[in-house]
């Protein structure tokens, strides 16, 4: 920040659901309570503050959205006072998965254009990207997004890609569902990704949806950049984003790439 020349960054992170795909977890989340409230569980629901109007999806992105899968089942159910919530949690925690791989297989997700626009743009101005998700589903959504159709479609990018490129073809590095000994707001997820692509952290820049995401971003001392899909811009600020757009389209990528995180005018 103080020196006359800025060094730019040197790699991007990117969080995947919420930032790169619009994946079905928070109704793979809310399908599988309301099947145990409203069948297994059924003798308990008196006793909570559940109901399918108060899982909304404020909820969702404050209570659960980036958590690994048990702490994710575990929060829901502490938020909305479910007995016995530990042992529970790993109930459902499995048929959230299982609901979540029903509607991969309905294709009942999509990419965000403007987010593969700024994947291309950041990978054709030769800076390395990793993918790292808390999911261990990632892989599979970006794997069934075609980027070379994209970027032939919506003429993105310079570069002609490889026939059958996918998005996850796309990545230097794929820290997605890893096994770490603690989620985010822990930032070790990140700092691995770091490592891995050989870059130090503080020339990082970490793009993420969730408050937890953007947490960890700057406790392992990167640059974050948050992307406010569903109008939480607040929560996002708050937790220390750098700067917080509704499209990563909003982003000036031509002094993104000589290190500058600013909104483009106009
Ligand atoms: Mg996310």
């Amino acid at each position: 920040m103080t020196s006359d020349r800025s060094p730019g960054y040197g790699a991007v992170i990117f969080d995947v659901d919420g930032v790169l795909v619009a994946s079905p977890h928070e109704q793979a989340w809310r399908e599988s309570l309301c099947e145990l409230m409203t069948g297994e569980w059924s003798a308990v629901r008196d006793r909570t503050t559940w109901s399918e109007d108060a899982f909304s999806s404020q909820v969702y992105r404050q209570v659960m959205s980036g958590k690994p899968r048990m702490s994710g089942a575990l929060a829901g159910l502490q938020y909305f006072g479910v007995p016995d919530a530990t042992e529970r949690a790993p109930v459902y925690a499995d048929l959230k998965q299982r609901v979540l791989l029903r509607l991969i297989d309905e294709r009942r997700f999509h990419a965000y254009p403007d987010a593969l626009r700024f994947v291309l743009a950041v990978r054709g101005a030769g800076m390395a990207i990793a993918a790292a998700s808390s999911s261990k589903n990632a892989h599979r959504f970006l794997r069934a997004i075609r980027l070379d159709l994209f970027a032939r479609e919506s003429s993105a990018g310079r570069e002609r890609l490889p026939e059958g490129m996918t998005l996850l073809d796309a990545f230097d590095a794929d820290l997605s569902g890893r096994d770490f000994a603690q989620g985010k707001p822990n930032p070790e997820i990140f700092l691995a990704a770091a490592a891995e692509l050989d870059v130090a952290p503080s020339a990082c820049v970490v793009v993420e949806d969730a408050v937890s995401g953007i947490q960890a971003a700057k406790a392992g001392t990167m640059v974050a950049l948050g992307t406010a899909r569903a109008g939480d811009e607040t929560d996002l600020e708050r937790a220390g984003a750098d700067l917080v757009v509704s499209t990563l389209d909003d982003v000036d990528v031509e002094a993104f790439v000589t290190g500058r995180l600013i909104r483009r005018s106009g």
